[in-house]
Protein backbone atom coordinates (compact mmCIF):
# COMPACT_ATOMS: atom_id res chain seq x y z
CA UNK A 1 0.00 0.00 0.00
CA UNK A 2 1.29 3.49 -0.55
CA UNK A 3 -0.31 6.19 0.86
CA UNK A 4 -4.23 6.06 0.35
CA UNK A 5 -3.47 4.10 -2.85
CA UNK A 6 -4.07 0.62 -2.99
CA UNK A 7 -1.58 -0.73 -5.96
CA UNK A 8 -3.94 -3.63 -8.22
CA UNK A 9 -1.08 -6.17 -9.64
CA UNK A 10 -1.04 -7.32 -13.47
CA UNK A 11 1.65 -9.87 -12.29
CA UNK A 12 -0.79 -11.39 -9.73
CA UNK A 13 -3.89 -11.31 -11.38
CA UNK A 14 -1.77 -13.18 -14.32
CA UNK A 15 -0.59 -15.71 -11.42
CA UNK A 16 -3.93 -16.31 -9.82
CA UNK A 17 -6.06 -16.44 -13.55
CA UNK A 18 -3.06 -19.34 -13.83
CA UNK A 19 -4.10 -20.70 -10.29
CA UNK A 20 -7.70 -21.10 -11.06
CA UNK A 21 -7.31 -22.46 -14.38
CA UNK A 22 -5.22 -25.51 -13.27
CA UNK A 23 -7.78 -26.28 -11.00
CA UNK A 24 -10.26 -26.20 -13.84
CA UNK A 25 -11.87 -22.69 -13.15
CA UNK A 26 -12.06 -19.52 -15.00
CA UNK A 27 -11.55 -16.28 -15.01
CA UNK A 28 -14.53 -15.80 -16.21
CA UNK A 29 -16.36 -18.19 -13.27
CA UNK A 30 -14.65 -15.53 -11.20
CA UNK A 31 -16.20 -12.33 -12.38
CA UNK A 32 -19.68 -13.82 -12.32
CA UNK A 33 -20.11 -12.95 -8.65
CA UNK A 34 -22.78 -10.93 -7.93
CA UNK A 35 -21.60 -10.03 -4.26
CA UNK A 36 -24.94 -11.50 -2.79
CA UNK A 37 -22.75 -12.18 0.31
CA UNK A 38 -24.31 -15.58 0.70
CA UNK A 39 -21.19 -17.39 1.21
CA UNK A 40 -20.73 -15.04 3.88
CA UNK A 41 -23.60 -15.67 5.53
CA UNK A 42 -22.44 -19.30 6.02
CA UNK A 43 -18.83 -19.03 6.66
CA UNK A 44 -16.97 -19.19 10.19
CA UNK A 45 -14.07 -16.39 8.96
CA UNK A 46 -16.91 -13.90 8.72
CA UNK A 47 -18.93 -15.13 12.21
CA UNK A 48 -15.11 -14.81 14.04
CA UNK A 49 -15.03 -11.37 12.78
CA UNK A 50 -11.50 -11.53 10.06
CA UNK A 51 -11.39 -8.53 8.33
CA UNK A 52 -11.21 -10.18 4.79
CA UNK A 53 -13.99 -13.03 4.71
CA UNK A 54 -14.90 -14.67 1.93
CA UNK A 55 -17.48 -12.02 -0.36
CA UNK A 56 -14.43 -9.39 0.23
CA UNK A 57 -11.64 -12.26 -0.83
CA UNK A 58 -13.76 -12.96 -4.04
CA UNK A 59 -14.14 -9.58 -4.72
CA UNK A 60 -10.44 -8.34 -4.08
CA UNK A 61 -9.13 -11.27 -6.09
CA UNK A 62 -11.28 -9.92 -8.73
CA UNK A 63 -8.83 -6.40 -8.70
CA UNK A 64 -6.18 -8.26 -8.04
CA UNK A 65 -5.63 -6.35 -5.03
CA UNK A 66 -2.44 -8.51 -3.66
CA UNK A 67 -1.30 -6.49 -0.55
CA UNK A 68 -4.43 -7.79 0.89
CA UNK A 69 -3.53 -11.34 0.49
CA UNK A 70 0.57 -10.77 1.32
CA UNK A 71 -0.57 -8.41 4.34
CA UNK A 72 -3.55 -9.78 5.83
CA UNK A 73 -3.70 -13.69 7.15
CA UNK A 74 -7.42 -13.57 6.84
CA UNK A 75 -7.49 -16.31 4.20
CA UNK A 76 -5.79 -19.02 6.24
CA UNK A 77 -8.85 -19.02 9.26
CA UNK A 78 -10.31 -20.69 6.24
CA UNK A 79 -12.29 -23.76 7.82
CA UNK A 80 -12.57 -25.87 4.81
CA UNK A 81 -16.18 -26.55 5.40
CA UNK A 82 -16.75 -26.21 1.75
CA UNK A 83 -20.05 -24.29 2.84
CA UNK A 84 -19.22 -21.16 0.08
CA UNK A 85 -19.31 -23.56 -2.80
CA UNK A 86 -22.66 -25.37 -1.63
CA UNK A 87 -24.45 -22.28 -1.35
CA UNK A 88 -23.03 -19.87 -3.95
CA UNK A 89 -26.28 -19.45 -6.54
CA UNK A 90 -23.17 -18.47 -9.74
CA UNK A 91 -21.23 -21.96 -8.96
CA UNK A 92 -17.77 -19.51 -8.40
CA UNK A 93 -16.38 -22.37 -5.88
CA UNK A 94 -15.14 -19.80 -3.45
CA UNK A 95 -12.70 -22.30 -1.31
CA UNK A 96 -11.06 -23.37 -4.62
CA UNK A 97 -9.96 -19.34 -4.69
CA UNK A 98 -8.94 -19.47 -0.75
CA UNK A 99 -6.61 -22.54 -1.71
CA UNK A 100 -4.93 -20.75 -4.99
CA UNK A 101 -4.49 -17.85 -3.03
CA UNK A 102 -2.77 -20.06 -0.23
CA UNK A 103 -0.61 -21.32 -2.46
CA UNK A 104 0.32 -17.83 -3.56
CA UNK A 105 0.75 -16.42 -0.71
CA UNK A 106 3.70 -19.26 0.17
CA UNK A 107 5.28 -18.92 -2.78
CA UNK A 108 5.29 -15.33 -1.51
CA UNK A 109 6.63 -16.42 2.47
CA UNK A 110 3.73 -14.75 3.72
CA UNK A 111 1.66 -16.99 5.67
CA UNK A 112 1.20 -16.48 9.85
CA UNK A 113 3.95 -18.43 12.03
CA UNK A 114 1.45 -21.02 13.04
CA UNK A 115 0.44 -22.25 9.81
CA UNK A 116 4.51 -22.97 9.12
CA UNK A 117 4.50 -24.65 12.56
CA UNK A 118 1.35 -26.85 11.27
CA UNK A 119 3.13 -27.38 8.17
CA UNK A 120 6.23 -28.30 9.43
CA UNK A 121 4.50 -30.58 11.82
CA UNK A 122 2.87 -32.38 9.25
CA UNK A 123 5.16 -33.21 7.29
CA UNK A 124 7.59 -34.48 10.28
CA UNK A 125 5.15 -35.87 12.14
CA UNK A 126 1.91 -36.56 9.88
CA UNK A 127 -0.37 -34.29 12.00
CA UNK A 128 -1.34 -30.68 11.13
CA UNK A 129 -2.03 -30.46 14.70
CA UNK A 130 0.87 -30.25 17.19
CA UNK A 131 0.22 -33.42 19.10
CA UNK A 132 3.95 -33.03 21.19
CA UNK A 133 3.04 -31.96 24.59
CA UNK A 134 -0.36 -34.00 24.47
CA UNK A 135 1.03 -37.13 25.89
CA UNK A 136 -0.04 -37.39 29.74
CA UNK A 137 -3.74 -35.81 28.72
CA UNK A 138 -3.89 -39.24 26.14
CA UNK A 139 -2.52 -41.32 28.37
CA UNK A 140 -5.30 -40.25 30.99
CA UNK A 141 -7.88 -40.90 28.46
CA UNK A 142 -6.93 -44.35 27.75
CA UNK A 143 -4.87 -43.35 24.64
CA UNK A 144 -1.95 -44.47 23.88
CA UNK A 145 0.45 -41.76 24.30
CA UNK A 146 1.44 -41.87 20.58
CA UNK A 147 -1.51 -41.82 18.10
CA UNK A 148 -1.23 -44.70 16.26
CA UNK A 149 -0.73 -43.46 13.02
CA UNK A 150 2.61 -42.90 10.80
CA UNK A 151 3.90 -41.11 14.00
CA UNK A 152 3.91 -44.70 15.83
CA UNK A 153 5.45 -45.84 12.61
CA UNK A 154 9.02 -44.73 11.81
CA UNK A 155 8.77 -46.75 8.62
CA UNK A 156 5.28 -45.30 7.44
CA UNK A 157 6.95 -42.25 8.39
CA UNK A 158 9.37 -41.93 5.91
CA UNK A 159 6.90 -43.09 3.45
CA UNK A 160 4.76 -40.60 3.79
CA UNK A 161 7.56 -37.98 3.56
CA UNK A 162 8.49 -39.34 0.49
CA UNK A 163 4.54 -39.32 -1.16
CA UNK A 164 4.74 -35.19 0.40
CA UNK A 165 7.41 -34.73 -1.78
CA UNK A 166 6.13 -35.52 -4.54
CA UNK A 167 2.75 -33.23 -4.20
CA UNK A 168 2.92 -29.34 -4.71
CA UNK A 169 4.02 -28.68 -0.80
CA UNK A 170 7.67 -29.39 -2.01
CA UNK A 171 7.49 -26.49 -4.29
CA UNK A 172 6.29 -23.86 -1.74
CA UNK A 173 7.51 -25.49 1.27
CA UNK A 174 9.09 -22.72 3.25
CA UNK A 175 11.51 -25.22 5.07
CA UNK A 176 13.21 -27.77 3.63
CA UNK A 177 11.98 -31.36 2.98
CA UNK A 178 14.72 -33.32 4.11
S1 LIG B 1 -22.14 -16.57 -2.79
FE1 LIG B 1 -21.06 -16.64 -4.77
S2 LIG B 1 -21.96 -14.97 -5.95
FE2 LIG B 1 -22.53 -14.61 -3.81
S3 LIG B 1 -20.89 -13.24 -3.01
FE3 LIG B 1 -20.28 -15.35 -2.57
S4 LIG B 1 -18.96 -15.94 -4.29
FE4 LIG B 1 -20.14 -14.15 -4.94
S1 LIG C 1 -14.64 -23.24 3.03
FE1 LIG C 1 -13.54 -21.54 4.01
S2 LIG C 1 -14.22 -19.73 2.88
FE2 LIG C 1 -15.71 -21.36 2.46
S3 LIG C 1 -17.36 -21.10 3.97
FE3 LIG C 1 -15.88 -22.57 4.82
S4 LIG C 1 -14.46 -21.33 6.04
FE4 LIG C 1 -15.57 -19.93 4.69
Amino acid sequence: MEGNLIKLSEEFLQELWEEIEEMGMSVKDLRRCIQCGRCAATCPMALAGLDYFIKKIVHASILGLKEIFLEDSSIWGCQSCNRCVEICPMDIKPYELILALRRMCMRNYAMPSSTIDSLRNYYEKGHSVITAGYEERRRKLGLPEVPPTVLSNEEMRKKFQEVIKQTALAEVAPFPLD
